[in-house]
C-alpha cells in the first residue's frame, strides 16, 4: 500500500506555528514511508475566508520545503486540490446518499431551527435536529424541490448503539449514537460542509493516513458513519494535540500568535524554526537535538508523538537559533 497523507488548511488567516507543525508532521509521515504528500485547500466556508491566505499557505510551505506531490506545477495532472472548484462532486455524492436512504433533504428554515434550538436550551437540553424532514413523503420532497425551496442535505445518523474507532495517538474513541446530530452535508448555497467534504476528498484522493488537530477527534466517528454509508474503506487516524501559548490558551490566528513569517522577520533561521517545531510534541527517541529537514524525513516516527499539548517556548526557539 502506498502511504498518502494530506495537509488540508482552510484559508481563514495566516498559518500559525500549530498549523505549520501539522503540515510538517503530515509531510514527514509521507516521506518517511516513501509516500505522497497532498495539499488540499478547504475553502468551502466562504464567509470565513481571508484574502491572501491561500497565497500565504503556498509560500510558507514552499519556504519550509514542504513540497506537495501532485499538481500541474510539479508535473502531475492533479492538485493542489481546491474544494470550491469541486462542488459538483460533493453534490453528486450527497445525492447518492439520499438515494441510498442514508441522507435526506431538509427544508427547515433558519427561523424554525433557531426556535427549536431555543426551546431545547430553555429545557436545559442539548439541541439536536429532530429528523422532521426525514419523514416527508417522496411526493412532498419532489414538490418542494420543484418549487425551488432552499434546502440542505442532512446525514441520517443512527440513534442506537455506539460508534468507535482507534486513533494512533489517543487510542479507542467511542460515541453513543444517541448523541449524534444529523449533520448537514450540503449547505443551501450548494457547497459541502467541512464534515462532508473531508470524507469525500480523503476517499477520492486515496488518503491512507489522516493527520490533523485533535479538535476533530470527537467528530471522527460521525465521519466514519459516512464512510460506512458509502461502503468506503476508512483511513487510519493520527490526531495531534494542540500547540499552546501557555497552560490554558491554544495558539490561534485570531489572537495574533506568531506565524512562521513573523519569526523569520524577527531574524530566526528557517532551519532552526523547523527543527524546533518538529520537536514540539514529538520525541525522536534518541539524544539527537539538531535535525535538518532531510534528517527528519528519515527519523520521523508517529510513535514518538505526545498526547499532551505542547507549549510554544520562545526561549527554546532562541536556543535552537543560536545553535544553528
Ligand atoms: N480544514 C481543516 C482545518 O483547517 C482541516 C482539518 C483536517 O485536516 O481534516 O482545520
Ligand atoms: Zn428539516
Amino acid at each position: 500500500m502506498q502511504v498518502r497523507t494530506r495537509f488540508a488548511p482552510s484559508p481563514t488567516g495566516y498559518m500559525h506555528i500549530g498549523n505549520l507543525r501539522s503540515a510538517l508532521y503530515t509531510y514527514l509521515f509521507a516521506k518517511k514511508n516513501g509516500g505522497k504528500f497532498i495539499l488540499r485547500i478547504e475553502d468551502t466556508d466562504q464567509e470565513r475566508e481571508v484574502e491572501g491566505a491561500v497565497e500565504l499557505i503556498y509560500s510558507t510551505l514552499k519556504k519550509v520545503g514542504l513540497n506537495y506531490d501532485e499538481g500541474p506545477d510539479v508535473g502531475g495532472d492533479y492538485g493542489p486540490y481546491i474544494q470550491s472548484q469541486r462542488r459538483g462532486i460533493y453534490k453528486g455524492y450527497a445525492e447518492e446518499l439520499v438515494k441510498k436512504g442514508a441522507a435526506y433533504y431538509c427544508f427547515c428554515t433558519a427561523e424554525e431551527l433557531e426556535a427549536a434550538h431555543k426551546a431545547a436550551q430553555a429545557k436545559g437540553e442539548t439541541y439536536k435536529y429532530d429528523k422532521h424532514c426525514l419523514h416527508l413523503s417522496p411526493e412532498e420532497v419532489d414538490k418542494k424541490l420543484k418549487s425551488g425551496a432552499p434546502y440542505v442535505i442532512r446525514f441520517n445518523a443512527p440513534t442506537q448503539g455506539e460508534t468507535s474507532f482507534t486513533d494512533a495517538v489517543y487510542g479507542e474513541i467511542t460515541v453513543e449514537n444517541a448523541t449524534l446530530d444529523d449533520i448537514v452535508l450540503l449547505k443551501s448555497d450548494g457547497l459541502p460542509t467541512y464534515n462532508f467534504a473531508n470524507v469525500v476528498d480523503d476517499h477520492l484522493m486515496g488518503i491512507t493516513h489522516v493527520l490533523r488537530g485533535n479538535e476533530y477527534l470527537s467528530s471522527t466517528p460521525k465521519y466514519n458513519l459516512i464512510y460506512d454509508a458509502f461502503g468506503w474503506e476508512k483511513p487510519a487516524y493520527v490526531h495531534l494535540p494542540p500547540v499552546m501559548k501557555d497552560e490554558k490558551r491554544k495558539l490561534s490566528k485570531r489572537h495574533g500568535d506568531p506565524s512562521f513569517e513573523d519569526l523569520l522577520a524577527e531574524g530566526f533561521l528557517k532551519d532552526a524554526i523547523v527543527n524546533y517545531i518538529a520537536l514540539l510534541g514529538w520525541n525522536p527517541g534518541t539524544n539527537q537535538e539538531m535535525f535538518s529537514l532531510a534528517e527528519l524525513e528519515q527519523a520521523f516516527d508517529w510513535t514518538g508523538l505526545s498526547k499532551s499539548p505542547a507549549i510554544f517556548d520562545m526561549a527554546k526557539l532562541t536556543w535552537f537559533n543560536a545553535e544553528y
